[in-house]
């Protein structure tokens, strides 16, 4: 580091730029006259509002700045950023990370102070970007409960190495654009754009950024929106755009400032309606195939089927559960019922459970015909397959066990259900017993009890003489 400082001195706008970020800190006061900006000494009846960082900023009509919201009754206020400058140095980059703190005392008073307080040192020359070492200086209070700016100094030279574990220093600053197309020439990230990047959006993981290779494209098409939620994606490597569909489309996505939750949901459904891709691209990760295999036309639902918008997730059930009824998928009435899709979607997963309850009770029915030779009766008990889907619900009352839940394994041939009862009582119900790959797998009495010897004893000799290899299909 002390080699380092000798060698690099501040950038040439280090200062210009450090000026522009303490601009940003300066308020718009709210009164009951009005606003009034405190950074070009306008005053103004309205202006545009927006939410960031869980603050209100409002753009000032006359300089233009996005500033923080403050009522004139406010006393007292503090901002801080922090921000990056990247320098290589001996084979290595070196993040030198710095924090502006500006206090606000009313009326109109700011004071702003500055520091460097930490250094990231990262090694590239083998490709990915790693991070060597990280250190701080005296600008850090190191408590256990985490690391804390002090501003005690403006460039402090103490540095010592990071060594916790949990408390990073971090990488998601602001970075320092002007120095850099000079810093990474003859790096891989000589063609990056990064610094254009950096001039359109404040704050970004400025590694991550480094570590990714497809945004060169994107930054070139100044499609700064879209490239900044690529880095923000945590499974980004599985993004994968479709690049000739981008370009023919460039004016229309840079124009709208797409992000990529939007652009996706364009590209999938090829509606050049921004109104309508900005309605439906939070619902874009609940689109599932069906959406687009049936090639559902968005405007066309958004205007015909109630109630769409905050219920995507039903919608996509409802077609789902509608091509399992066998309805007919090309039927415009079918896919975009003019109904509130809730109560859609209710109607047909009813109708579906009873279709399945159908289909379950043929095949339990016809499974019992299959095992009909493994009835056997003793002098005292008696067992017999499950006959059909009544049979197995009337167990499970009697039982108090989940047996009913059995119905699907039954109808998949995973298992198969026999009743074991009194010769003398066959109505009532006294062991539910469990059959996989010949074998008796779970015998169990009312509320799961177990067995007594005699009932496990005849079960014994039941299982051995008639569960035979290759008549019960069941799997482990
Ligand atoms: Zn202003």
């Amino acid at each position: 580091m002390k080699d380092f400082d000798n060698k690099i001195s501040l950038p040439s706008r280090f200062y210009q730029y450090l000026e522009k970020i303490k601009e940003s800190h300066k308020l718009i006061i709210k009164s009951k006259d009005g606003y009034h900006c405190d950074s070009c000494n306008s005053d103004f009846k309205i202006c545009k509002q927006n939410k960031r960082y869980g603050e209100t900023y409002a753009k000032c009509p006359v300089c233009k700045k996005n500033l923080v919201v403050k009522s004139n009754r406010k006393k007292y206020y503090t901002q801080d950023d922090s921000f990056c400058i990247i320098e290589k140095f001996k084979d290595h980059l070196i993040f030198r990370l710095f924090a502006v703190k500006t206090e606000y005392d009313a009326p109109n008073n700011y004071h702003s102070e500055y520091c460097e307080y930490g250094r990231n040192i990262y090694s590239y020359e083998s490709g990915p970007l790693v991070l060597v070492e990280e250190v701080y200086n005296d600008n850090i209070t190191a408590t256990i409960t985490g690391k804390y700016i002090n501003y005690k100094e403006i460039y402090g030279s103490n540095w010592k190495a990071n060594g916790s574990y949990f408390y990073h220093l971090g990488n998601v600053s602001m970075l320092y654009p002007y120095n850099l197309k000079k810093v990474l020439k003859g790096t891989k990230w000589e063609y990056s754009q990064i610094w254009d990047f950096a001039k359109h959006i404040d704050y970004f993981n400025i590694s991550d950024f480094l570590q990714h290779k497809s945004l060169e494209m994107l930054i070139k098409s100044k499609l700064y929106n879209l490239a900044y939620s690529i880095i923000n994606e945590f499974d980004d490597y599985l993004i994968k755009l479709d690049y000739k569909f981008l370009h023919n489309n460039l004016i229309f996505v840079r124009k709208n400032k797409m992000d990529l939750e939007e652009y996706q949901l364009f590209e999938k459904t090829k509606i050049k309606n921004i109104k309508l891709i900005r309605k439906y691209a939070p619902d874009y990760d609940n689109l599932t195939q069906i959406f687009f295999d049936l090639k559902i036309d968005l405007a066309r639902a958004d205007n015909q089927i109630k109630n769409l918008k905050g219920h995507i997730q039903e919608y996509i059930d409802y077609l789902e559960i509608c091509k399992m009824l066998q309805y007919d998928m090309k039927d415009k009435k079918i896919l975009y019922p003019e109904k509130d899709i809730v109560e859609e979607h209710n109607r047909v997963n009813s109708l579906y459970e009873a279709y399945k309850d159908e289909v379950y009770n043929n095949a339990i029915k016809k499974r019992a015909q299959e095992l009909k030779d493994t009835i056997y009766q003793s002098d005292k008990f008696v067992i017999f397959p499950v006959k059909n889907q009544r049979q197995l619900i009337n167990e499970s009352k009697q039982q108090n066990n989940c047996v009913k839940t059995y119905a699907e394994r039954i109808a998949n041939n995973e298992c198969d259900i026999y009743f074991m009862r009194s010769i003398n009582s066959k109505e009532k119900s006294l062991v539910t017993v469990e059959v996989r790959n010949n074998r008796v797998v779970q015998q169990r009495i009312k509320n799961n009890e177990d067995t007594t010897n005699e009932q496990k004893q005849f079960l014994k000799n039941w299982e051995e003489k008639f569960l035979k290899p290759g008549l019960n299909k069941g799997v482990a």
